[in-house]
């Protein structure tokens, strides 16, 4: 539409993504799979609490978006049940990035890298641009614009254990709650159940087609909680249940400190592992037949309360991607993420651009609030608390009272923690700029935990991928979303009741 477009990035951009991470599949009606089927599929796998005319968009407008990547010059191949990217699962993400990068460029967008988005600025009228930290040289600045599109990913980083890069910590949802948009679904997070444990390795995806699970105790942990299907099956068809599974045994105390052991005796690693996990055992220097493994956060199913055309219901902001909440519901179906991006990126550009050719650039006075987070670096010379321990914290009582198996208890308890976290988190000690980054990423963590937690609180039934062990049965009554806002500083809640 002949607008300047900015890109910018936490990172190098593409880097610091999870779709750098993707195994390149794309769900979408092909062949015989129909845009019913697709339709049906993503609201069974949401338990029925999707946003219905969100999901609808998606599968209408998955195989024509996904065929014009091949016009940005990815190489798309289409499947049975979708597309995916033709340069292999190792390096799929960097297949699907890099030509969008070179298009990009092509076309005179402007990247601005290593820079982390701190806050929206806003006023009564919507928003008129961001704070930004410029990490290398540590200054706070502001940017102007006509509109804003949002596109920051999850916040699994919440989490211990996450195969998602470190980065992805919540601040798009962090930024737009605070500007006065809505966050929902906050309490459903995919987990995946077979991430590597091993000491000092990454808790990345680490799966298996065939492999005995043994616990402490030397059990077969599929033969007790009764798994009758193969290993391959059952991490793509049952992965909540198995993952509570194993959550179960090391917090019952039959994990060997905190992980399970994946036995794939003497079989073949290069037949019953796929190339991702073949990868990981040559990249991280594994060995043998037995490994260390647990549940990791895979995915967050909440974030910004959309429409169909992307608006975040501030005037100006829009959303997409990761970011957003409602299109999977409760739970998240097998590659409905990456056609998340490609079919509601491209309707958040184009409104976004649309707001944009109508409106002004407004230089709102944001002296104040840049002045607040300069007040928070000069405080941070001389605190006392260290900012890699403090998240360490965060990050440890999120996954032991709110990861795979949560209740009303251990919720409770979770809610002071978080509450002492926030006090100590302004008596931080930040040395560097890269610690000032984590110190501002860590505010953000604090409040998404807040409402993730609080959330999980709320909803007194397991659906999808939220499971109470003091309520572990889905229930009618509960065919509803929870949402919250943020008026004065002050967090507050409601319900979307499903018609
Ligand atoms: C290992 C793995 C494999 C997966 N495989 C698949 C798959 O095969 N199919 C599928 O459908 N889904 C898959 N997913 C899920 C999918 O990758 C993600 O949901 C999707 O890539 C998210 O894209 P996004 O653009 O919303 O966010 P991301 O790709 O995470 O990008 C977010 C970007 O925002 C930047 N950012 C964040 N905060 C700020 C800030 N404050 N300031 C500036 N920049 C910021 C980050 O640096 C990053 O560049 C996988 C996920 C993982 C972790």
């Amino acid at each position: 539409m002949g607008l300047n477009v900015i890109l910018m990035s936490k990172a190098p951009i593409g880097a610091s993504s999870c779709t750098l991470y993707v195994g390149g599949g794309f769900r979408a009606a092909f062949g015989s799979y129909t845009k019913e089927d697709h339709f049906n599929d993503t609201l069974y796998g949401g338990r029925m609490i999707n946003d219905r005319s969100l999901v609808r968009v998606l599968v209408e407008e998955a195989p024509s978006r996904l065929l014009e990547l091949r016009d940005f010059g990815v190489n798309l191949n289409i499947g049975s049940r979708g597309a995916y990217v033709g340069d292999g699962p190792l390096t799929a993400g960097l297949g699907l990035i890099k030509p969008l990068i070179n298009y990009a460029k092509e076309i005179g967008v402007i990247f601005l890298e290593n820079s982390m988005a701190l806050d929206l600025i806003v006023d009564d009228s919507g928003v008129h641009g961001l704070i930004v930290f410029q990490i290398p040289s540590g200054k706070i600045i502001p940017i102007y614009s006509k509109s804003i599109v949002l596109s920051t990913g999850g916040y699994s980083q919440i989490f211990l254990r996450s195969d998602n890069p470190v980065r992805v910590s919540g601040d798009g949802c962090a930024m737009a709650l605070k500007a006065g948009a809505k966050l929902v679904d906050m309490e459903f997070t995919q987990f995946f159940p077979l991430g590597l444990a091993e000491e000092g390795k990454p808790p990345w995806l680490f799966p298996a087609y065939d492999a005995k699970i043994i616990n402490r105790a030397g059990e077969d942990v599929l033969l007790k909680y009764k798994f009758s299907k193969p290993l391959g099956k059952i991490i793509v068809e049952d992965r909540d249940l198995f993952s509570r599974a194993l959550f179960k045994e090391i917090d019952d105390g039959l994990g060997f400190d905190d992980s399970l052991i994946m036995d794939i005796e003497d079989k073949d690693p290069s037949i019953v592992m796929p190339d991702s996990s073949l990868h990981l055992i040559r990249v991280l220097g594994l060995s043998g037949s037995r490994f260390r493994i647990a549940p990791t956060a895979h995915f967050t199913m909440g974030g910004i309360l959309i429409d169909e055309n992307c608006s975040a219901g501030v005037p100006g902001l829009y959303a997409c991607g990761e970011v957003c909440g409602g299109v999977h519901g409760a739970n998240r179906l097998g590659g409905n993420a990456l056609t998340e991006t490609i079919v509601f990126g491209a309707r958040a550009g184009a409104s976004a651009s649309k707001y944009a050719l109508t409106s002004k650039i407004l230089k709102v006075d944001c002296s104040e609030t840049i002045h607040s987070f300069q007040k928070i670096l000069d405080k941070s010379q001389s605190g006392s608390h260290d900012i890699d321990n403090l998240r360490f914290e965060l990050r440890h009582s999120m996954w032991k009272y709110c990861g795979v198996i949560r209740n009303g208890n251990r919720l409770r308890d979770l809610l002071k923690i978080i509450d002492e976290l926030n006090v100590k988190v302004d008596d931080a000690t930040v040395k560097s700029r890269f610690d000032a980054l984590k110190l501002f990423e860590l505010r953000n963590m604090l409040l998404v935990s807040y409402v993730v937690a609080i959330s999980s609180l709320i909803r007194e039934e397991s659906r999808g991928a939220h499971y109470r062990s003091d309520f572990p049965n889905e229930s009618d009554g509960w065919l509803k979303r929870i949402y919250f806002g943020m008026k004065d500083g002050k967090l507050y809640y409601g319900m979307i009741i499903l018609t």
